[in-house]
């Protein structure tokens, strides 16, 4: 099998000669644009709209609407579109064009602030999880001004894409950023309650930051296209491993192919133009797999960043000959993609709430917040765990390659020795020999100089300033975990904030409250390796909960504790949240049935026919061999083995196409999910086998599409 010569050659970009310091943000409606194009009070305004302090008004978005208008227009635009993030884990747009006719068979170009701030797509089609029925399709798309406009160019033209929020007729979240951009205020209101109990009078809002570090594969288009199961389902439902896989480690950081670069730097130049700051870019560990990271950004606007970085992968690979995929596990045997989300809180004044800061008060902020991230992720594992659970992330999640299903906190020896210390109601800490810090009159470890340790396996890392949620997949909206994230952390913050503001010694409270909460929450953190055997059944022992299947991981939404939550906080309510649980069982299900829908197909279609032919054409050899007096035994003993495993391949198939017929019958959506689960995977993995094991043995240009050497070693 080899690629058609010459029609996958990439290079042939357009790369515009504009410096990149001039090309950057050009195509963003950026708060630097607006401040250059609106008028001071204007701008003035929106900048009070993005920090919460006030409500955008009709007259204001008037004016912006009109610049944004003009911003476009001189760019080239012809259309704008409300561009939103369903519950399908995508973005949805719908274009409508700027024209209004005359009346006299002229044009204007006109958008209204009206039309900036709301839009009205026709909801019904998208997943509502029952809270829309058809009938009363209407959803409304509002503008989300902490995240920038930008201008998309493809085929249909320029289109001003306007980042919003989608609800339904009754105010009913119906998409992933709703509750995004509520559980930043939940945690906003906490931490400032927090701050001010420390003596902090200047900061007024506290945001998530939040840098996602983006893994895909490249693989070249002409294979690509061969291979249905990756047309269709975005991974390989069939594929034996060549001599070859990534035992090596010679791709991990390696030397960056031509044809590669050559993407990459399109790719850049495209995040750059619609104002994505992509920073670092490398060779990841499996052959062919590659990462991309921009510098972080609030999490309003790191959530649409991270849906365009996806999207430009895959439109930018297409220009080269290649396809970008995204998929948690497009192969079997080589590592699964996910996607680092590192997560923070900053305060509008600068501070970074996880900088451990080289003063005593910074110190034992740091503390305080830190604790609050463990308590939360100790209360809240079980949710946590559910934001990372589909399908194709049930590949990783507990495979040897990603972090398990367990989420445990790294923090590093002197961190935890600190931590430690604080529970026991000791001071100091090996790394600073027993050096305190005093606040007030009570006194704290003092923090070693450098917090930094590395451990590649923990699912929650803390890296020195931050911490990194290792458990998402690739291919996912990180709307959802961080939404999950910042409620849980909200919901320690606030009990926290409870007893400062209570407390008349608020250094002592601070200490207590460390002290209480780590003593109670510590077994959540292991600095060990995550991926051994032995950490298991450590966890085991601890008590935390250790959720491998996807579709168990996902009934933590309908728990009483988990409404209790969300509405305590005002981010989702008690039917928004069983309607998602009903969406993603579904989607979990839809996802499955069509992999094994194409496990069947091919294995029918083109794996048994050629298999079988080649069988016969060996068989046929066998005897014309005999006929000649000539030794035919290999050719008979091959022949009879490839049929027989074609024959057990036909097997498995129908067995596996019975079991999909009972599975699709399930009317309960858990109890459906739960048999894709146990019963399809497995079914599916039988046939797999079977075809796997002939691939090994059948000559390759039998082979009825490209195999893993060419999708993973040819670029
Ligand atoms: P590491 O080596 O720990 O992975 P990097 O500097 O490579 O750290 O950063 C990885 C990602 O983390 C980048 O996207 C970066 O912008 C992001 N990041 C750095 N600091 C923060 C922060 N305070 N909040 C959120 N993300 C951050
Ligand atoms: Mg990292």
């Amino acid at each position: 099998m080899s690629c058609c010569e010459g029609c996958c050659r990439g290079g042939e970009v357009d790369f515009t000669e504009t410096p990149v310091a001039e090309l950057y943000g050009s195509n963003c409606f950026s708060n630097a644009v607006m401040r250059e194009r609106l008028p001071k009070n204007i701008y003035k305004e929106i900048l009070a709209v993005q920090a919460g302090e006030k409500e955008l008004t009709l007259e204001v978005a008037e004016v912006v609407a009109a610049s944004m208008r003009d911003w476009a227009i001189g760019k080239g635009a012809s259309h704008y579109t409300h561009w939103f993030h369903p519950l399908t884990g995508l973005t949805a747009e719908k274009h409508d064009a700027f024209i209004s006719p005359t009346g006299d068979g002229g044009v204007l170009l006109e958008f209204s602030g009206k039309e900036l701030i709301k839009g009205e797509p026709d909801a019904s089609s998208f997943p509502s999880g029952g809270l829309r029925a058809t009938f009363e399709a209407r959803g409304y798309t509002a503008w989300d001004v902490t995240s920038p406009a930008f201008l998309k160019q493809d085929k249909t033209g320029t289109t001003l894409c306007i980042p919003t929020a989608f609800i339904s007729y009754y105010g009913q979240a119906l998409d992933k950023k709703v509750p995004l951009l509520k559980s930043i205020d939940a945690l906003s209101q906490q931490a400032i309650r927090v701050l001010r109990t420390l003596g902090n009078t200047t900061s007024k809002r506290v945001f998530t930051t939040v840098g996602p570090e983006q893994e895909y594969f490249l693989v070249d288009k002409c294979f690509y296209d061969q291979r249905p199961d990756l047309i269709l389902t975005g991974r390989t439902v069939f594929g034996a491993l060549p001599a070859k896989g990534q035992e090596l480690e010679d791709h991990y950081f390696g030397a960056i192919k031509e044809r590669v670069a050559d993407f990459m730097r399109e790719l850049n130049y495209e995040l750059w133009k619609v104002g994505i700051p992509a920073k670092t870019q490398h060779n990841e560990v499996a052959p062919n797999q590659f990462e991309i990271a921009p510098i972080y950004a609030n999490s309003s606007a790191a959530v649409d960043a991270n849906q365009l970085v996806m999207e430009t992968i895959r439109g930018v690979a297409r220009r080269h000959g290649l396809e970008g995929l995204l998929h948690e596990k497009p192969f079997a045997g080589v590592n699964g993609s996910g996607k680092h989300n590192n997560w923070s809180m900053a305060t509008d004044d600068g501070l970074n709430l996880f900088d451990p800061g080289e003063d005593p008060a910074s110190n034992a902020r740091f503390l305080l917040f830190a604790a609050a991230v463990v308590e939360a992720v100790d209360r809240y594992a079980l949710l946590i765990r559910s934001s990372t659970a589909t399908s194709a992330n049930e590949h990783r999640l507990g495979a040897n390659e990603a972090p398990p299903a367990i989420i445990s906190v790294f923090f590093g020896g002197p961190l935890t020795e600190i931590l430690d210390n604080i529970a026991e109601g000791k001071t100091g800490g090996k790394a600073e020999s027993g050096a305190t810090i005093k606040i007030g009159v009570t006194s704290l470890p003092a923090l070693p100089k450098d917090v930094s340790d590395r451990n590649r396996t923990s699912p929650f890392a803390f890296t020195g300033n931050k911490f990194e949620f290792r458990m998402v997949g690739s291919s996912q909206s990180i709307a959802t975990p961080n939404t999950y994230l910042n409620v849980s952390v909200a919901q320690v913050l606030g009990e926290f904030a409870d007893k400062l503001e209570a407390a008349s010694n608020k250094h002592e409270a601070i200490q207590n409250i460390i002290k209480e909460s780590y003593a109670k929450h510590r077994k959540v953190v292991f600095n060990g390796n995550n991926y051994s055997d032995e950490w298991v059944l450590e966890a085991e022992r601890r008590g935390l909960p250790n959720v491998r299947s996807a579709v168990d991981a996902l009934q933590v939404l309908i728990r009483s504790e988990t409404v209790s939550l969300f509405e305590a906080h005002k981010v989702l309510t008690k039917e928004e949240l069983e309607s998602r649980y009903h969406i993603y069982l579904e989607k979990y299900s839809k996802q499955v049935n069509i992999e094994a829908g194409v496990t069947i197909d091919l294995a029918r279609r083109y794996i048994f026919p050629a298999v079988s032919s080649y069988a016969s054409s060996l068989a046929q050899d066998a005897a014309a061999l005999a006929g000649i007096g000539a030794s035919n035994a290999a050719q008979s003993k091959r022949a009879k083995r490839i049929a027989d495993l074609a024959g057990e391949l036909f097997e498995e198939t129908a067995k596996l196409e019975t079991a999909l017929t009972e599975a699709q019958g399930i009317e309960d959506a858990f109890a459906q999910a739960k048999a894709y689960c146990e019963k399809i995977r497995p079914g599916m993995d039988s046939v797999r086998g079977k075809a796997d094991a002939l691939e090994k043995i059948v000559a390759k240009d039998a082979w009825p599409f490209p195999g893993y050497e060419e999708l993973l070693f040819k670029l």
